[in-house]
């Protein structure tokens, strides 16, 4: 299969040294593997997407010497696919739906684990069988890992990572329970949620090679527990280092002074963001 890459920003704000950082990389492993490298609008959450961010990574991508293939697939384009899979999942007897905000969840939780998606939910709508109408709607981990053959089939489930020569990464069903619990599939609001979308598009566009942020890593199990359900082929992956700031926070978005546009407004050249992020080419 053709080696192809892609790059997944969400239009939520500028990108920045660190968007660059990931966007280059992944172009870059296309380009040595003689394969195609995708650009992608991750662009499902409406409330907080704006048409000028989006413009704006086109030309800041552009900018940088990035090319890829025309028509770009937008998120917002393919809800009616997430809804099919979620529906799948429902149907499987995987879901249930929850009424909690953030606040009853913190509040329902002591001492709250941190897992990818912040707080680890504590299951509280887990037995309530609540109508999915208006509600979040999550996957029962549990009921996953016994749909999958249980801990001993789950536990055999791997994902290649090759930051740092090849390594397989095997899944681990207590880590699952406990440092990811019940994820969230469909959010209220937007019917879909990351990591259903990112599993979904991955795999329709035949990507084979994901390149992005070790703060993914840990997303990667969910990813790979959801293709094993929705039977959805697994890319192999490439968490890469994060660019830092001088106190060794990860850039944010709304830090707008390590925007790529801000350096460029300074008079910086393509490749001088190369060398801030430390390529060298
Ligand atoms: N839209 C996600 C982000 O901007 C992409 C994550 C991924 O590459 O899977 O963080």
């Amino acid at each position: 299969m053709a080696h192809l890459e892609r790059f997944a920003p969400s239009p939520t704000g500028y990108l920045h040294l660190g968007h660059a950082f990931s966007a280059l990389t992944a172009w870059k492993h296309a380009q040595a593997a003689d394969g195609v490298f995708l650009l992608r609008i991750e662009d499902f959450d409406y409330n907080r997407v704006r048409v000028e961010f989006e413009q704006a990574i086109y030309e800041d991508l552009h900018w940088l010497g990035l090319d890829w293939p025309e028509p770009v697939l937008r998120q917002s384009d393919n809800l009616t696919v997430y809804a099919a899979a979620l529906n799948s999942l429902q149907e499987m007897g995987l879901t249930y739906a929850c009424e909690c905000t953030r606040a009853d969840i913190k509040a329902a939780t002591s001492p709250p684990v941190l897992g990818p998606d912040g707080i680890v939910y504590p299951g509280t709508c887990r037995n309530k069988g609540l109508a999915s109408n208006e509600n979040t709607i999550r996957l029962n981990m549990n009921k996953a890992i016994e749909h999958l053959g249980g801990a001993s089939m789950v536990n055999r489930l791997h994902f290649t990572e090759t930051n740092d020569g090849e390594l397989h990464y095997f899944l681990d069903d207590n880590h699952l329970l406990t440092n990811c619990g019940d994820i969230i599939l469909a959010r209220r609001d937007v019917g879909t949620s990351y990591h259903m979308a990112v599993v979904i598009d991955d795999a329709a566009q035949n990507v084979t090679h994901v390149t992005r942020g070790q703060d993914l890593f840990e997303a990667t199990q969910i990813h790979r527990i959801l293709q094993e359900l929705l039977g959805l082929q697994t890319p192999i992956y490439c968490h890469h280092r994060l660019i830092l700031d001088k106190n060794g926070k990860r850039l944010a978005k709304r830090d707008d002074s390590r925007a790529i546009r801000k350096y460029r407004s300074d008079g910086a050249t393509a490749q001088d963001i190369r060398a801030m992020v430390g390529l060298d080419w």
